[in-house]
C-alpha cells in the first residue's frame, strides 16, 4: 500500500452547504502533491477532516492506511500540519512553541530548527501574542519544517509571507521532498503549484475533477504557437486542432491541441520557419478550463483565482 492519503467518495456536509461531494484523493508515499482550487472549492475542509478535526458524513479517509478520526494520536506523530491562518499560544514564545510542536511529534531536529530560524529570519524569543500574522506562520513552518515526520500537510501556508520568505519556503519544501517527505500543498495560486509538485489534484466544488502530473494535464491542452514564416503558411484556417488562428502577412499565431502538434509544426515547416516560439499550457490555462465560468460570475480577475 503506497499511499499516504487516500479518500473515496468523502462527504462532508455544513448544513445545507455540501463542502465535500464525494472526494477521491489519492498521494502516493514520496510525492510533492498540490492540491488546487479556490476560496470555498473545499480544500481546508478535505485536510481537516484527514486530521481527524473533522469527522465526515460519508465514504472513507485513510492516512497510512488508518482511520485519521479513531487513530488521531498515533498518526499526527507522523505528520505536521500548517494552516494559512496560525494561532499560537499567546504566553508561549516561539521558540517554546516550536519546541513543544516538536514534542508532540517526532522530535526536532534541533541543528535544524536553527538553521531554518535563520533562513526564515525568525526571532524566537517573542512571546505568541507579539507576533505579526507573517511571524505565526513562520513560527508554525519552523516547526514543520524541523520535524521528523513522514508527512506534511500545509493547507495555503503562505498566505502571510513576503515574497522573499516564500522562496525559502520553496526551498524547504524541496528540501522536505528530497528527504522522501509526503507534501499536500493547498494553494489557489498555480504558479506555487506548478513550480513545487510532482502531481496535481483540482477540486471544484468539493469534488476532484482533474489529476495527474503537470505534463498530462498539459497533455490535454493547447499549446501556444507563434511562428514568422518565409511562405504563407497552408491547411491551418481549417484544421481542427487549430484554435484563435491569427495571420498577418508571415506571422502567424494559435492555440494548437496536443494531438495536432506534429501535423501543425509540419505545415509551418513547409512553409518554411524563420522563427518559432511554442509554450506548452501552463496550469493557469488548464485550471481556467474547469474554472474560468465560475470565476468570471464571481468577477474574480483571471490569473489569480482569489
Ligand atoms: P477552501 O479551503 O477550498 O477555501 P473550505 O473547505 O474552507 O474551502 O470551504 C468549503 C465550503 O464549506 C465553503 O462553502 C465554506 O463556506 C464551507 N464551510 C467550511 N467550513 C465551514 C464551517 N465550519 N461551517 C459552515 N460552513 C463551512
Ligand atoms: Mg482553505
Amino acid at each position: 500500500m503506497n499511499a499516504v492519503i487516500r479518500t473515496e467518495h468523502l462527504v462532508k456536509r455544513f448544513g445545507r452547504v455540501t463542502a465535500l461531494d464525494r472526494l477521491d484523493l489519492e498521494v502516493a508515499r514520496g510525492e510533492t502533491h498540490g492540491f488546487l482550487g479556490p476560496n470555498g472549492a473545499g480544500k481546508s475542509t478535505a485536510i481537516r477532516v484527514l486530521l481527524g478535526m473533522l469527522r465526515s458524513d460519508e465514504g472513507r479517509a485513510e492516512l497510512f492506511g488508518a482511520d485519521p478520526w479513531k487513530d488521531a494520536a498515533e498518526l499526527h506523530r507522523r505528520l505536521a500540519y500548517v494552516p494559512g491562518d496560525v494561532a499560537l499560544w499567546p504566553g508561549l514564545t516561539g521558540g517554546e512553541t516550536i519546541d513543544l510542536l516538536g514534542r508532540l511529534r517526532g522530535g526536532v531536529d534541533k541543528r535544524r530548527r536553527d538553521e531554518l530560524l535563520e533562513r526564515f529570519d525568525l526571532d524566537p524569543r517573542k512571546k505568541g501574542r507579539s507576533y505579526s500574522k507573517g511571524n505565526r506562520q513562520k513560527v508554525a513552518l519552523v516547526a514543520a519544517f524541523a520535524a521528523d515526520v513522514e508527512l506534511l500537510l500545509l493547507d495555503e501556508p503562505t498566505s502571510g509571507l513576503d515574497p522573499l520568505m516564500g522562496a525559502v519556503f520553496n526551498e524547504c519544501v524541496k528540501e522536505a521532498a528530497a528527504a522522501g517527505r509526503t507534501v499536500l500543498l493547498s494553494s489557489h495560486i498555480m504558479s506555487e503549484v506548478e513550480a513545487l509538485c510532482d502531481r496535481v489534484s483540482i477540486i471544484r466544488k468539493g469534488a476532484i475533477v482533474e489529476t495527474g502530473t503537470l505534463a498530462e494535464m498539459r497533455h490535454l491542452s493547447r499549446s501556444r504557437v507563434r511562428a514568422t514564416l518565409k511562405t504563407p503558411a497552408r491547411g491551418l484556417e481549417d484544421h481542427e486542432g487549430v484554435h484563435d488562428l491569427r495571420v498577418d502577412g508571415l506571422d502567424v499565431e494559435c492555440n494548437v491541441d496536443a494531438g495536432a502538434l506534429d501535423d501543425v509544426l509540419a505545415r509551418l515547416a513547409a512553409a518554411g520557419v524563420a522563427g518559432l516560439v511554442c509554450e506548452p499550457a501552463s496550469l493557469e490555462q488548464i485550471f481556467m478550463r474547469f474554472y474560468g465560468d465560475e470565476l468570471a460570475a464571481k468577477g474574480v480577475q483571471e490569473g489569480n483565482g482569489s
